[in-house]
């Protein structure tokens, strides 16, 4: 007898096996028949496997008849065609219970609490429906993810999560240090971080670009897939301190060709959600999003907008709508302007390309005009920017030029510097936030609810 998933269980070719499901109980049904209908899930799907439990089973009325929500079972048993809504039903030859959960202090035993309450239970909520169907499509996106790099020869290769860059001014930094915090040493009355673990300040990386910009100028094609650090103050439903970034990095590639890397990559992870998580995303569209199957089905079949900077800013200008936050050539873009061009002007994904030079990094390709360079932002509805990149500064005297100009020291950057001392050539890429992306897909409003464990100012219990 072997133990199967809950999902293989619901599969119609499963009948007339005997076998071993694994799981806790949602609910338990008493019939008058002298019988007990135990809903069982497993976590390998959304929706439970039907057991059917007789009275004739010796702990019937011991246990059997005391099970409630979050109880641990393993049931063995034979797998019938169901009367029912599912395809399938276990009849019972034993149920034995693992854990018992206390229905006076079992805190999901309540049917319904608000993703707010959930948070304060992260060790809890992977329990319950929508949890769950996160962490699956979670799952497939990465996944996906994987599948499609591979399948197009990138290495994937891992840059550090400790670094000693201010890699790009990208975001506020998170600080590592083992230097006694509360008798640091001191020189000319400043903490003296010579002294510190790695002989200089260090901090947890915003962004594994610059080092995946080294690899990418020796392989070719490469990408990292790893958790970045931002200590960004700002309680948004956007934003964590701790999230996943896929970062591709491309040598010989330019602007069209990471516009066009972007929109295939974005619409793959679209299409494997659809078809390989059909119940989980149903669940979304009828609980969470009512519209998101027609969005994302629509976005696999059509061409994202690209749109340079110059002529988004005067589509704002004249679109008679009051924003709160002024458009004027040369800032950046807010929240309100990146959603009212993806949702309300084009309806779709916008690709905006070649913004003003002032407001972007020192690493991105100055165009010709000398006023803006080629840095792109994909812009989806409802979560605005999805993936930053650019094609990257190839020129080693330009490149100079922009540090000074931002204030970097060249010096501080010399292995950066030395890719285009050394065999320079064109290269582009991106960062895609992952819990942007499963926020986008799942239509959960708050990026706190598609990590397990989100960190965010004052949030690190679990
Ligand atoms: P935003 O303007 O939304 O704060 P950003 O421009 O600072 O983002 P980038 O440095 O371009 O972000 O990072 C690349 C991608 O990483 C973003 O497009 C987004 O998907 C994701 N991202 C950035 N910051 C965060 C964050 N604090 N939490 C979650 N995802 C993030
Ligand atoms: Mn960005």
């Amino acid at each position: 007898m072997s133990v199967i998933s809950v999902l293989a269980a619901r599969r119609a070719e499963s009948i007339g096996n005997h076998v071993s499901i694994q799981g806790w109980i949602r609910t338990r049904r008493d019939s008058k028949g002298g019988f007990s209908f135990l809903e069982v899930n497993d976590g390998s799907c959304m929706g439970n496997i039907q057991v059917i439990a007789d009275q004739s089973l010796e702990n019937y009325e011991d246990e059997i008849k005391k099970l409630t929500a979050g109880c641990s079972v393993t049931v063995v048993g034979e797998v019938k065609e169901s009367q029912g809504k599912q395809a399938t039903e276990v009849h019972a030859a034993s149920v034995a219970v693992h854990g018992w959960a206390d229905p006076e202090e079992f805190p999901l035993q309540k049917k319904r609490h608000s993703f707010e309450k959930l948070r304060e239970w992260a060790h809890l909520r992977p329990r319950t429906n929508t949890f769950g169907a996160v962490a699956r499509v979670r799952n497939c996106i990465c996944r996906s993810i994987h599948n499609f790099y591979q399948e197009r020869d990138f290495l994937y290769v891992h840059t550090p999560i400790i670094t000693a860059s201010d890699c790009e001014g990208a975001g506020e930094l998170f600080r590592v240090t083992t230097l006694d915090m509360e008798d640091p040493p001191r020189q000319n009355g400043r903490i003296d971080y010579a002294l510190d673990f790695f002989d200089r300040p260090s901090f947890l990386t915003v962004s594994g670009q610059l080092e995946a910009e080294i690899y990418a100028t020796a392989l070719g094609k490469v990408y990292t897939f790893g958790p970045t650090f931002r200590a960004e103050n700002s309680n948004t439903s956007r934003h964590l301190a701790e999230f996943w970034m896929v970062e591709p990095e491309v040598a010989f590639c330019d602007l069209d060709g990471n516009m066009d890397l972007a929109e295939s990559f974005l619409k793959r992870i679209f299409r494997d959600v659809l078809e390989q998580c059909p119940e989980d995303m149903q669940f979304f569209n009828d609980r969470i999003e009512k519209t998101t199957i027609e969005t994302l089905t629509a976005i696999v079949d059509s061409d994202f907008e690209r749109v340079p900077y110059t002529e988004a800013i005067d589509i704002l200008e004249q679109c008679g709508k009051q924003f709160d936050f002024p458009v004027t050539w040369g800032s950046d873009l807010q929240s309100e302007h990146e959603r009212f061009l993806t949702e309300e002007h084009f309806g779709k994904p916008v690709i905006l390309f070649d913004y003003p030079r002032t407001i972007k990094p020192f690493y991105m390709r100055v165009n010709d005009d000398e006023k803006t360079v080629r840095a792109m932002d994909v812009l989806v509805p409802k979560v605005g920017e999805i993936i930053g990149g650019s094609q990257r500064e190839e020129r080693l005297d330009v490149l100079e030029s922009r540090m000074v100009e931002q204030e970097l020291q060249p010096e501080e950057y010399w292995w950066y510097l030395d890719l285009r001392r050394f065999g320079t050539t064109p290269h582009a890429g991106f960062g895609l936030g992952l819990e942007r992306a499963v926020q986008f897909v799942t239509g959960m409003a708050n990026i706190r609810d598609v990590i397990p464990f989100p960190r965010t100012p004052g949030n690190a219990e679990f």
